[in-house]
């Protein structure tokens, strides 16, 4: 799903980093270590948020919408 807005272990805000880590990676193709100590995000624990954060909404809508078309031609036959 989202991103938590905070770090669970030590409370420091980490959701504001998400997209720049994401850019990071994949636009400048910097390795997640890399990516991680550019944006200062330096204690392990907050590491481990970005680190382990599977981002599911675009599959969550891309199933919704594939469900809506099934339902729709089921519908129509
Ligand atoms: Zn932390």
């Amino acid at each position: 799903m989202m991103i938590p807005v905070r770090c669970w272990t030590c409370g420091k805000v980490v959701a504001n980093k998400w997209e720049p880590y994401k850019q990071l990676i994949h636009e400048q193709h910097l390795s997640e270590t890399a990516a991680l100590d550019r944006l200062k995000v330096l204690r392990y624990c907050c590491r481990r948020m970005l680190l382990s954060h599977v981002d599911q909404i675009d599959e969550l809508i891309d199933s919704q919408v594939n469900r809506q078309k099934h339902q729709q031609s089921r519908a129509t036959n």
